[in-house]
C-alpha cells in the first residue's frame, strides 16, 4: 500500500469496510443479533465500565452500523459517528447532550418542514427552547445569543428551496458565542458539501435522503468533528461532569475529540432507544456506494430541469443556487463547486391551485414527501409538508402558496422535461 490518502470515491465503497474475518464474506454482513457474547466476566464489565470498546446489545452498537458509522465519519471528515434510526433521531440526540430544560438553541428558519415542527412543539415539551434566526442575515444569529443559548443549527442546502447557507459566516457566531454550529447536511451529503472544513462542530443527516439514496431505509446519523471544547464553565454537563451514569466518568476527559459521538452513544441513544436496524444500517451502506456517481447526475438533471423551467411561460420564479442568476448562486460557487444540489422550488403564475394541479398532472415525477430518491418527486408545500405554518411562516421559511418543490431524481433528463411540458401545458 502507498501512503496515499484514499479519495472520496473510495471511501464511498471501502470506509470501515473489511473482509468479514470469519467467512471472508466481502460485502458488510447485516449483523441481525440484538445481543453478544461476553469472552468472560471481566470483558463484561470493563464494556459495561466503558474501560473497553465492543458489542454489548445492538440498541447501543452493532458491527454492520458501525461500518456505517466509520464511512460516514470518513466522508465527512469528522472523528466518530453514530447512525440512529431517522434523522429526527439523530436531531434529538444532539441536543439531548447539549441542552437542559430551560435552555435555547438558535435554528435558521429555512429548514425540513418537520424540524420546525419538532423545534417549536416536540422539543417545546423537554423545556428547550428555539429561537429562529434569517440565514440570509448573518447579524439575526449574533442578536439571537443569549446566555442560556447552548447551540446553533442550521443546514446546509435548506429546504425547501434549495438556498445555500454561509456555514463559515454563521460559524463565527457561533465561535464567539462559545456554542457548537450542527449542520444538516442531508440535502447536501458531504459529496457536494463538507461542513467541518467550514466550521461546523457536528453534522447530523437524514441517511433515508441521498445517502441512502433509493427512497427504500430510514436512518440517521451524527458526525462528531472533534472541534469542540466542553469543558468551559460547566456549560455542558452532559460532556464535562462526572456522569452518574457510569460510576462518575467525565467523558471529554476520557474520550477527547470523540467524547461528543460517545456522550450520544451512551447517553443519548442507550437510554432514549432510537436504534437503527442493521438491515437498514446494510441498505444505506450499499447506497453510499454509489453516492458520488449519483449526486453528480441528481446535481446535472437539476441543472437542466431549472433551465426548462425559467424558460417557461407558466412559471413566475425558479429558486435555484445552481442558476447563474440566482441569489445563492455566489455561495453556490464558494460551498457546492460540484452542483447546488437536486432539490429547489419554482412558483406559478397561477398560484395554490396551479401548484395543486401541476402535482396531479405529473406522471413520472411521484407526488410524495420525500427528497433524494433515485426517482424524482414532487410535492406543494404550502398544502402538505408545510401546511401547519401560517401564511407569514410559510412565505419566510420558502414555502408560499404559490411554490411547488422538486427532488429531481437520476433519470434521463428529457424524459423529467417532458413530463413537466406535458403537465404544465396541459
Ligand atoms: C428528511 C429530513 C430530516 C428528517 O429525517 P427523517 O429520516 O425523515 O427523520 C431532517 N432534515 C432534513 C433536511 C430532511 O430532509
Amino acid at each position: 500500500m502507498s501512503d496515499r490518502l484514499p479519495g472520496f470515491s473510495t471511501l464511498a465503497v471501502h470506509a470501515g469496510a473489511q473482509p468479514d474475518p470469519t467467512t471472508g464474506a466481502r460485502a458488510t454482513p447485516i449483523y441481525q443479533t440484538t445481543s453478544f457474547v461476553f469472552n468472560d466476566a471481566d470483558h463484561a464489565a470493563s464494556l459495561f465500565g466503558l474501560q473497553a470498546f465492543g458489542n454489548i446489545y445492538t440498541r447501543i452498537g452493532n458491527p454492520t452500523n458501525a461500518v456505517l458509522e466509520e464511512r460516514v465519519a470518513a466522508l465527512e471528515g469528522g472523528t466518530a459517528a453514530l447512525a440512529v434510526a431517522s434523522g429526527h433521531a439523530a436531531q434529538v440526540v444532539v441536543l439531548q447532550q447539549l441542552l437542559q430544560p430551560g435552555d435555547e438553541f438558535i435554528a435558521a428558519r429555512k429548514l425540513y418542514g418537520g424540524s420546525i415542527n419538532q423545534f417549536t412543539h416536540a422539543f417545546k415539551s423537554f423545556g428547550w427552547n428555539v429561537v429562529w434566526a434569517d440565514p440570509d442575515d448573518i447579524a439575526s444569529f449574533e442578536r439571537a445569543v443569549t446566555p442560556r443559548t447552548k447551540a446553533i443549527f442550521i443546514e446546509s442546502i435548506a429546504n425547501p428551496a434549495g438556498s445555500i447557507t454561509d456555514i463559515e459566516a454563521i460559524s463565527t457566531v457561533a465561535r464567539k458565542a462559545g456554542v457548537p454550529l450542527i449542520v444538516d447536511n442531508t440535502l447536501a451529503s458531504p459529496y457536494l458539501i463538507r461542513p467541518i472544513d467550514h466550521g461546523a462542530d457536528i453534522v447530523v443527516h437524514s441517511l433515508t435522503k441521498f445517502l441512502g439514496g433509493h427512497g427504500n431505509s430510514l436512518g440517521g446519523i451524527i458526525v462528531d468533528a472533534g472541534t469542540f471544547d466542553w469543558s468551559t464553565g460547566g456549560k455542558y454537563p452532559m460532556l464535562s461532569e462526572p456522569r452518574p451514569e457510569y460510576h462518575g466518568i467525565r467523558l471529554q476527559e476520557t474520550f477527547g475529540n470523540f467524547a461528543f459521538a460517545i456522550a450520544c452513544r451512551v447517553l443519548g441513544l442507550r437510554d432514549l432507544g432510537p436504534a437503527l436496524s442493521p438491515f437498514n444500517a446494510f441498505m444505506i451502506l450499499t447506497g453510499i456506494e454509489t453516492l458520488p456517481l449519483r449526486m453528480q447526475k441528481h446535481c446535472d438533471n437539476a441543472k437542466a430541469v431549472a433551465e426548462y423551467l425559467a424558460g417557461h411561460p407558466a412559471v413566475a420564479s425558479v429558486s435555484y443556487a445552481g442558476l447563474p442568476n440566482d441569489k445563492y448562486n455566489q455561495l453556490a460557487r464558494k460551498y457546492a463547486p460540484r452542483g447546488a444540489g437536486a432539490v429547489f422550488t419554482f412558483s406559478l403564475k397561477g398560484g395554490y391551485d396551479a401548484g395543486v394541479s401541476l402535482v396531479s398532472k405529473l406522471q413520472l415525477f411521484s407526488h410524495l414527501a420525500n427528497v433524494g430518491d433515485t426517482r424524482s418527486l414532487v410535492i406543494h408545500p404550502a398544502s402538505t409538508t408545510h401546511s401547519q405554518l401560517d401564511d407569514a411562516a410559510k412565505i419566510k421559511s420558502g414555502a408560499g402558496p404559490d411554490v411547488v418543490r422538486l427532488s429531481v431524481g437520476i433519470e434521463d433528463k428529457e424524459d423529467l422535461i417532458a413530463d413537466l411540458e406535458q403537465a404544465l401545458g396541459a
